[in-house]
């Protein structure tokens, strides 16, 4: 069973899947259904020996192209609909034990293509208002399989939080005649303090207003609305940020650090949407090596987050750990293009601002 339900009190909808209940969860070694088939009595998603990326449907999608007939009627305050979009799955490699940081600059720009091809594809259909490309990465982010790879879901509607940033960046343009992310880029580039990493056509930076210690929000300095508009050395520039983002956060601690990864883009339903500006925001619930940001009562009865952190302090730690990262892939290879972060168009200091690391 698989509907969208209205709340009427919060205006955003519940989307209902319970098929998911039945969803493969941590299979054991040897029987990833995200593995190549490797040998005849155990096929998996994958009908391949080896592959690069791999994109195919979600066999337990919360929308469906076809959707199912709801499990119960609706009322007038208290609405059905069809849950009817798109959900696929995103191979980053065949590498089972791999995850994005480990991906080569090369791998990550196929990857940026693939966002966008699918993106433009997805956004093609006439019921997909939105399409949302994430990762969940790590078992405190509920995981179930741990093969590395990211998801995409063609939403029939725009997901009311990107709908808030749609509305604050309308209204900000209409006030000022510009792009409320194009400033607050240029005021955190100017700052400096809260700035992670940096190269020619993209930042990286903890937002000064952060809901989690070590949240990264990753931007074009160019005005852009979507992935698909990014050119050739801009997709490059974003797999390199990208990777080092996420070295840097396995640095911090000395473990594989779990994340939620989502990119912001504009909606594919029609409209004109030059105010808004393409952007990754990363979320990642640890606070200390140990201690995780849970969203209790104020978080989740509030919907306001308290930050234990400072974003200038952990912003700082963030510099540090890419600067370790880079300097250790220096060591291994030196090779710009595999470091990502060490080769002269990216940035990345110990202390003050976004100073040069490997530059
Ligand atoms: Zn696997
Ligand atoms: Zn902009
Ligand atoms: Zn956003």
């Amino acid at each position: 069973m698989s509907e969208l339900r209205w709340n009427p009190v919060l205006e955003e909808w519940v989307v209902t899947a319970t098929h998911r209940q039945d969803r493969t969860y941590k299979p054991p070694d040897g029987f990833c259904p995200l593995c190549p088939t490797r040998n005849g009595d155990f096929p998996t998603e994958v009908p391949a020996a080896d592959y690069e990326i791999v994109v195919f449907e979600n066999k337990y999608p919360s929308f469906r192209r076809d959707p199912c007939v709801p499990a119960v009627l609706g009322t007038e305050l208290q609405p059905i609909a069809p849950s009817q979009g798109v959900c696929e799955v995103v191979l980053y490699t065949d590498d089972h034990h791999a995850t994005f940081a480990d991906l080569s600059v090369d791998r990550i720009a196929n990857l940026v293509d693939v966002w966008a091809d699918r993106y433009e594809e997805l956004g093609a259909l006439s019921y997909v208002r939105y399409v949302l490309i994430f990762e969940n990465k790590g078992d405190c982010v509920g995981v179930t399989l741990h093969h590395p790879h990211g998801q995409i879901y063609a939403f029939p509607f725009i997901p009311p939080r990107v709908a808030k940033e749609l509305e604050s960046s309308s209204k900000y343009a209409a006030a000022k005649g510009r792009c409320m992310f194009c400033d607050l880029l240029a005021e955190e580039l100017s700052d400096g303090r809260r700035v992670v990493a940096e190269n020619a056509d993209f930042a990286a930076f903890i937002p000064f207003s952060a809901r989690y210690p070590y949240e990264v929000h990753v931007m074009p300095k160019q005005h852009r609305e979507s992935i698909a508009q990014l050119s050739r050395p801009e997709r490059r520039g974003l797999a390199r940020i990208l990777s080092t983002v996420t070295r840097g956060y396995d640095s911090l601690f000395d473990f594989s650090f779990p994340y939620m990864m989502i990119a912001h883009q504009a909606p594919t339903d029609g409209g004109q949407y030059g105010h808004y500006h393409l952007h990754f925001e990363f979320y990642p619930p640890h606070r200390t090596a140990a201690k995780m940001k849970y969203l209790a009562g104020c978080e989740s009865g509030g919907g306001t987050f308290i930050n234990d952190t400072l974003p200038e302090e952990t912003a700082e730690e963030l510099r540090a750990a890419i600067g370790r990262a880079c300097a250790r892939t220096g060591a291994r290879s030196g090779a710009d293009d595999v470091a990502g972060i060490n080769g002269t168009a990216e940035a990345a200091g110990s202390g003050g601002g976004p100073g040069g690391c490997g530059a």
